[in-house]
């Protein structure tokens, strides 16, 4: 690691100035927790970087570490702090909120839980007005499925290859990438071809993809289906945004098969296309059932599904609900959430900053062989590295070096994708163009140390 160190590099990129001194730690060294981690917490759960970031405090869009030394975090909790970190708005809210009441069970009337509700629903077309809270988005996603089930009476749901919906028995079956399945029941989930416009096989051609969903109905069902469930932009895939044209003619083949169509907006919901609010309304489609998680509480674990009242209805044949779902500390976070996002511009800022950002990296591309596409929309961008333009071939060494440097010049970006080799960026809403620039230079940096 020593090729890459600080030490190494002699003109660095600048981070931008931020005036904010975040109070002394005096907890427990990285080093002490990673060794309680690694004998206490399961070992399922990985770590970036060679020697991981212990981090203490963040800021907007900074994160900073026990020695105070401030990154940019343009990962964001995974798509999650769409306000910035420790907003005084979600911050008051949350606090607030705890002090009067922190739980009493959905039985009992509380306005934050309703009020959210209705703020929520707000935000969406047409009469998709019925919410119901989660505790994530897999739990999300398990929900939307089994309403889609029980509405329509079949048990088959289309998803796309490459995507992820979550991590329990249903949600697992839909999520279609090898490294995230155990051995599960794939039970009436059948994966359609990926309208991946970099790697799928059809390029950007949105119609013929579609047509291997209406095939797939024909020859893999009963042609009676329950749904079909898609990211807009698929975010642990690699960023892929789905082939244009795609979702309306996908919607149209699943509703005439008489199944429900289900969008999951856990990645890319709450204003970060920049564009839209949510990511399905980009393909200008509107769905039967939403999912939504991260940016909906700016950390707070908070997940929510939102359909039709015709189709809520399918949940009265009995009682369901779950014990924290609705968490009234949680609905208020999520209200404040909103309020930050409305007042402060959050979605013109993701187009704006996202816009110039993306255009900065194309430039990159023009300038660094090893970047091989760079694509997503406002600030949900992602960078695929290969060592081979034409192959393709996935630069999977390449990229944890470059990932290394960027960190230790101050900036943090996620990786994901099939093959390990996306950058992904999906930082707070609230970055800027001095931020982007910065991110930018550091990569560019690290790309000529390569
Ligand atoms: N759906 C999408 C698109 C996701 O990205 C994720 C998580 O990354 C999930 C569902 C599952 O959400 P959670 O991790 O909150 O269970």
């Amino acid at each position: 690691a020593g090729a890459w160190a600080v030490a190494d590099v002699t003109e660095l990129p600048k981070m931008p100035p931020f005036d904010y001194t975040p109070p002394p730690y005096s907890g427990p060294t990285a080093a002490e927790i990673l060794a309680k981690r690694k004998e206490f917490l399961s070992p399922s759960m990985p770590y970036f970087y060679s020697k991981p970031v212990n981090m203490v405090h963040g800021k907007k869009q900074y994160l900073f570490d026990e020695n105070g030394r401030r990154y940019l975090d343009a990962f964001g909790g995974i798509a999650t702090v769409c306000c910035g970190h420790c907003h005084p708005d979600v911050v008051k809210a949350i606090v607030d909120q705890t002090n009067k009441l922190q739980h009493s069970t959905i039985l009992y009337l509380n306005h934050s839980i309703s009020d959210f509700a209705e703020a929520l629903a707000s935000k969406m077309p047409a009469d998709l007005k019925v919410v119901f809270f989660t505790n994530s988005g897999t739990e999300a996603n398990e929900l939307a499925m089994m309403m889609a089930r029980l509405y329509t009476g079949s048990h088959d749901i289309v998803s796309l290859r490459n995507a992820y919906h979550g991590n329990a028995a249903g949600t697992m079956g839909a999520t279609a990438q090898s490294n995230w399945k155990f051995n599960v029941v794939q039970s009436g989930v059948h994966h359609a071809l990926n309208p991946d416009p970099y790697r799928g096989v059809f390029g950007s051609d949105g119609q013929k993809y579609a047509k291997d969903v209406e095939d797939l109905i024909k020859f893999g069902t009963s042609g009676h289906v329950a749904g079909f469930m898609s990211e807009a932009i698929q975010g642990v895939g690699g960023i892929v945004e789905l082939a244009p044209g795609y979702l309306p003619a996908v919607y149209d083949s699943i509703r005439k098969a008489g199944g429900l169509c289900i969008a999951d907006e856990v990645q890319s919901g709450f204003a970060r296309t920049g564009t839209h609010f949510w990511g399905f309304q980009t393909q200008g489609v509107v769905p039967d059932i939403v999912t939504m998680a991260k940016g909906i509480g700016n950390g707070i674990p908070l997940g929510a599904v939102v359909t039709t009242p015709k189709v809520a209805e399918v949940l009265t044949r009995r009682s369901y609900f779950n014990t924290f779902g609705g968490n009234p500390v949680c609905t208020a976070a999520g209200l404040a959430v909103l309020g930050v996002i409305e007042r402060e511009n959050l979605q013109g800022n993701a187009h704006a900053v996202g816009s110039y950002l993306k255009e900065r990296l194309n430039a990159l591309k023009d300038k660094h062989e090893i970047i091989g596409d760079v694509r997503g929309r406002g600030l949900m961008l992602g960078v695929e590295l290969v060592t081979d333009r034409n192959l393709k071939t996935p630069a999977n060494i390449e990229i944890i070096r470059v990932m290394e440097l960027m960190k230790d010049m101050g900036v943090l970006v996620g990786k994901g994708g099939f093959y390990g080799n996306v950058f992904r960026i999906t930082p707070p809403l609230c970055i800027n163009k001095d931020d982007a620039d910065f991110l930018v230079d550091a990569m560019d940096y690290a790309m000529a140390k390569l």
